[in-house]
């Protein structure tokens, strides 16, 4: 049976911890849940092409809205006809709202300022003034022709105090209102997919209250926004979103980390941490990190993983990766970041495999 875009149903459950294997049925296919998304931060996995993507087995892609607008720049996806077209990826791309972005541009560089409809902000690149409200996110993103889309929340840092989390809460809502409404009046959203972003903090209470006033608007999927500090507040979060609904870890993931949250119940992951640390020599393995610049390598012939069909370890050695980094080749970044998207891919696989109650 056709099952309705944006549909995500669980299919089974460990008996020992609260994951869950899921399918969330988008317009591009199904993807399987608990699932990870790389981060191409300006429409491109660096170092990597769509082929490259397709043989490491990637379900999906993150892109950043807040980068995207800048470089290339809406007008040129337009005249792509969206973003998957531009960069030739025929699989599902979720984009975020470019908050988070602007958030810090705003909070760390001041180039900015949060007003109650939206934020003002000069561009890193440019300087160019630019304003986001609730509205503009959802367009860009309609646009660029995504997949799945999040709403413009409203996050603080992780130390503000209460009124300031109270702020943010009834900013996220109202904002997320907004969202909901621009979505659904569009016509481009019939075959998308929109999350609402859940603020609060460090606050189970106001984790409970945002959570409550955006299920009050109804999304099929929420975010954990903000950083994740306490483990406690974060299984407390996904507890609080149904069963029949994703449930999103934003930016955060270690391999230890995702195993962790999905033990916890989330099914989506984000994150740019095997990309950058693969272009930086730390590969994941089966038996743990490896940092390949290590001079202890420099002779190794076995390759870097024994377990790992990735085009590295099929092909070259723990030495001759060594070489690539001490001189810098981006031949190595390349083949660092194919092993690590690799191990991502087959570590997920694992993971839904296991979970089958
Ligand atoms: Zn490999």
């Amino acid at each position: 049976m056709e099952m309705p875009i944006g549909t995500f149903e669980v299919v089974a459950k460990d008996n020992k911890t609260k994951a869950r294997r899921g399918r969330l049925y988008t317009r591009r296919g199904i993807i399987e849940t608990p699932a990870f998304a790389p981060d191409a931060t300006y429409a491109v996995l660096k170092h990597l092409s769509t082929h490259d993507l397709e043989k490491i087995g990637l379900q999906m892609i993150l892109t950043n809205t807040y980068h995207v607008n800048i470089r290339p720049g809406l007008e040129v996806i337009k005249e792509h006809n969206g973003i998957h077209n531009f960069l030739k990826y025929d699989k599902p791309i979720l984009t975020d709202s470019g908050g988070w972005q602007v958030f810090s541009l705003v909070y760390e560089s001041k180039m900015g300022k949060v007003l109650d409809n939206g934020v003002k902000f000069r561009d890193h690149i440019s300087g160019d003034e630019h304003f986001l409200t609730p509205q503009k996110a959802i367009d860009i993103q309609l646009t660029l022709d995504s997949d799945i889309l999040m709403v413009l929340d409203y996050p603080v840092s992780p130390n503000a105090n209460k009124k300031d989390n109270l702020y943010s809460i009834s900013r996220t809502t109202a904002w997320a209102k907004i969202s909901k409404d621009t979505f659904v009046k569009d016509e481009r959203s019939r075959d998308k997919i929109l999350y609402g972003i859940i603020q609060g903090a460090n606050d189970k209470d106001l984790r409970k209250k945002s959570f409550e006033e955006l299920e009050q608007i109804g999304f099929g999927g929420y975010g954990f926004g903000g950083v994740p500090l306490y483990d406690d507040v974060v299984e407390y979060t996904a507890d609080l979103i149904p069963d029949s609904k994703l449930r999103y870890m934003m930016g955060s993931g270690t391999p230890d980390d995702i195993k962790k949250y999905v033990a916890m119940g989330y099914d989506l992951f984000d994150c740019v941490v095997p990309t950058r640390n693969a272009r930086h020599g730390l590969l994941y393995t089966s038996e743990g990190e490896m940092r390949i610049t290590n001079a202890k390598f420099k002779f190794d012939k076995k390759p870097v993983d024994e377990k790992c069909d990735c085009e590295l370890c099929t092909t070259y050695s723990r030495s001759y990766l060594h070489h690539l980094f001490k001189i810098k080749e981006p031949l190595g970044r390349r083949l660092a970041t194919i092993h690590n998207l690799r191990f991502y891919v087959k570590m997920m696989e694992e993971m839904r495999k296991l979970i089958n109650h």
